[in-house]
């Protein structure tokens, strides 16, 4: 057997220690004689996998007491409307509300889209023009009077576009409104302050786990905010009264993001993963800077750690790349086809020595080819 470097954008690498343990586990989990897929969600067993990933990812992310961990169905594109109906309702249910989105790549592009179903939508900025290479600072921002929240997407997984601070909505004049978050994927790359967020929202398929589960974080004072169409399986209010058993959740997901999380706390936490996570990128920024054979587009203080869009100086040379890139094991490299060029995926998963093999190889390329 052999494991390349896999550099998807999403479903991605998971540790492969994580794998051959769920494989270990999966006709037998500890003694249980059958295997988790084959569970009942409020048997004891399931019941244990569940609160066991919920604190584990409480510790891991220190997410605060008023915090609800949810784990839901529907990915992050269907919580673009399950937010919206979420917080539009409650006291001032039946007003025509407003709510402001920060623009800055194709998943916020998609949740603005969406919320237009369900409320007015106020554009407070957008790098569209500048071909979303950067991000518009708190000052260019144009919030509404009002708004019923502020929608971000704290990394843009199609540009590689990262927030490295947190915008503080009370200094922007709307300390009512809370702050929603996609962070989809660069969650648990690095330590992040859950109490500046109203909520965050993921789906697991980047860094967390499988696909199929959608991690929501919600402050409990925003629960019982829904409008009266929400359906009952995304009303986060419901979902956190049932402890995330309204209906049957995704368990073998819920148990695979579990192994992730006590393999993040056996590499010591998040503190750990961005220190990897930094020299992961470092390096591969690094040497993209120092060619004129390769060049990246988004500005310096705001590159995704997470995914790193790149392009040859010639597209001509794009298949051959890649197949020069699969022969040696490192798999996934095309980019978005709306960006074009190549993008390097580069996760909690992602070895340093992936992102070694790659550069090698990039270097190569470029001998063999510039
Ligand atoms: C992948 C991704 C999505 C889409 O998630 P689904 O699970 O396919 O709905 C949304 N936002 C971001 C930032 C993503 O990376």
């Amino acid at each position: 057997m052999t494991r390349a470097f896999n550099f998807s954008a999403g479903p991605a690498a998971l540790p492969a220690e994580v794998l051959s343990q769920a494989a270990e586990e999966m006709l037998d989990w500890h003694g249980a004689g059958m295997g988790v897929m084959e569970m009942s969600h409020r048997g004891r067993e399931f019941m244990s996998i569940l609160a066991q990933a919920q604190a584990d990812l409480r510790e891991l992310l220190a997410v605060p007491d008023n915090y609800r961990i949810l784990f839901m169905q529907g990915g992050a594109l269907a919580e673009n409307a399950i937010i919206p109906m979420n917080l539009l309702g409650g006291e001032r249910a039946g007003e025509r509300r407003t709510a402001d989105y920060v623009v800055t790549g194709s998943w916020s592009v998609k949740s603005q889209k969406e919320a237009r179903k369900y409320c007015d939508v106020n554009i407070a900025a957008s790098t569209e023009a500048d071909k979303f290479t950067r991000l518009p600072k708190i000052d260019e921002w144009q919030l509404s009077k009002d708004p019923a929240y502020v929608h971000i997407c704290t990394n843009e997984t199609i540009h590689g576009v990262e927030y490295f601070w947190t915008p503080d909505l009370a200094a922007a004049g709307v300390p009512n409104a809370p702050l929603v978050a996609d962070v989809s994927s660069h969650i648990l790359s690095r330590p992040m302050d859950v109490s500046k967020f109203g909520v965050m929202y993921g789906g697991a398929q980047k860094n967390i786990g499988p696909s199929g589960l959608t991690l929501v974080i919600v402050r409990d004072d925003l629960l019982g905010r829904s409008l009266p169409v929400t359906p009952s399986a995304f009303d986060w209010k419901i979902v956190a009264e049932n402890d995330s058993m309204f209906n049957t959740p995704p368990t073998y997901a819920i148990y695979i993001a579990g192994l992730v999380f006590q393999w993040l706390k056996r590499q010591g936490g998040l503190a750990a993963m961005e220190a990897q996570n930094k020299a992961k990128a470092e390096l591969l920024y690094g040497y993209l800077d120092g060619s004129d054979f390769y060049r990246t587009s988004v500005a310096k203080d705001c590159r995704s750690r997470m995914n790193v869009p790149f392009f040859l100086h010639d597209d001509a040379l794009n298949e051959t790349f890649l197949a020069g890139a699969r022969e040696r094991g490192l798999l996934q490299l095309k980019g978005h086809k709306s960006v074009g060029g190549m993008r390097a995926s580069i996760y909690n998963a992602m070895p340093l020595a992936g992102v070694e093999a790659l550069v090698d190889y990039l270097r190569e390329f470029e001998r063999s080819h510039g």
